[in-house]
């Protein structure tokens, strides 16, 4: 068999268009959607992140401010910043570019998001309603691989879900979004004993790891759909994922690739969730 590949970023790109006309819209209603976005420090790969959101709200209409912060901010500093953009009417998304700096408690500055604007999903509150399946952000990256296999025609309706990797941004949130369209969910980690057990047993695996070649076609069955959400760099410095794409490919029935697979969907329900968040704040 060889696998159909999921093509993330071709997703992404008519996702991004519908948004783009979404905004459109509210702009004649007088509203233009604004996302906020807190970099502290100077990670290298963090810039590159925030950059990629802002020229990509640019893109779509929406407004985008991005607030640096010294590496050595002090987190009153940095809450009471968070504090005037939950009160500030043009936006309507608040991110805060983590990893923060080892002197701040992220936990604590994930919290004094406001729920309404916290557009990743990552508010204790959101993660909270998205369990209990009520309205709310779901986060970006899990979010975008439901989005994939919908417009990939896939439904996940008693389907057996493994997810390996239980991060609270990605593996946690993602099993439960497959829960809440009524798939079956297993969840490995790095504590599992005897791993391909139970990715074998897969319709649907979800390999969000961060280790480059870690699913090999020995943890797959044949036919099986592969999502891979990993971002590593191989020892040649390449972009890989967590699958190795050569082998997986001849066993599954469909594939993600990296790059273009997941990673483009991330930012795009980014820009989603920020749509939303500006569209809801006419009726609060
Ligand atoms: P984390 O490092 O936070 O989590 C990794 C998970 O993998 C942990 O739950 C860990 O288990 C598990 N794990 C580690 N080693 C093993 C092992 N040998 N066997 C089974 N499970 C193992 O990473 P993230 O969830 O943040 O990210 C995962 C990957 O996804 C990374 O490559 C990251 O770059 C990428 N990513 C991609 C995004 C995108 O847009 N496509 C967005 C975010 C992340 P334990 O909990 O026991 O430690």
């Amino acid at each position: 068999m060889t696998a159909v590949i999921i093509n993330g970023k071709e997703i992404a790109e008519k996702k991004k268009q519908e948004i783009a006309e979404e905004v459109k819209r509210l702009k004649s209603q007088g509203v233009t959607p604004g996302l906020a976005v807190i970099l502290v420090g100077n990670n290298h790969a963090s810039r590159t992140y925030v950059t990629n959101k802002q020229k990509t709200c640019q893109e779509l209409g929406m407004n985008s401010v991005l607030i640096e912060m010294p590496e050595e901010v002090s987190e009153d500093e940095l809450l009471s910043r968070i504090e005037e953009l939950n009160h500030d009417p043009q936006i309507h998304g608040i991110l805060v570019q983590l990893p923060l700096p080892a002197h701040i408690n992220e936990t604590k500055v994930i919290e004094s998001i406001s729920p309404n604007k916290d557009v990743d999903g990552f508010h204790p509150i959101n993660i909270g309603r998205m369990m209990t399946g009520q309205n709310t952000f779901l986060p970006c990256t899990p979010y975008g691989i439901m989005v994939l296999l919908e417009e990939t025609g896939i439904s996940v309706e008693g389907k057996h879900v493994v997810v390996v990797g239980r991060s609270n941004i990605v593996g946690k949130p993602a099993g439960q979004l497959f829960l809440n369209q009524h798939a079956t969910v297993t969840y490995c980690h790095s504590r599992t004993k005897d791993l391909k057990v139970h990715t074998k047993q897969a319709d649907i695996l979800v390999a969000a790891v961060g280790i480059p070649n870690f699913i090999t076609a020995d943890h797959v069955k044949e036919g099986a759909i592969v999502i891979d959400v990993g971002i590593n760099r191989n020892e040649a410095g390449k972009l890989c994922g967590d699958v190795a794409f050569d082998e997986v490919s001849k066993k599954a029935s469909y594939i993600t690739p990296v790059p273009k697979g997941v990673g483009p969907m991330t930012i795009t329900m980014l820009m989603y969730n920020t749509l939303k968040s500006a569209a809801e704040s006419i009726n609060r």
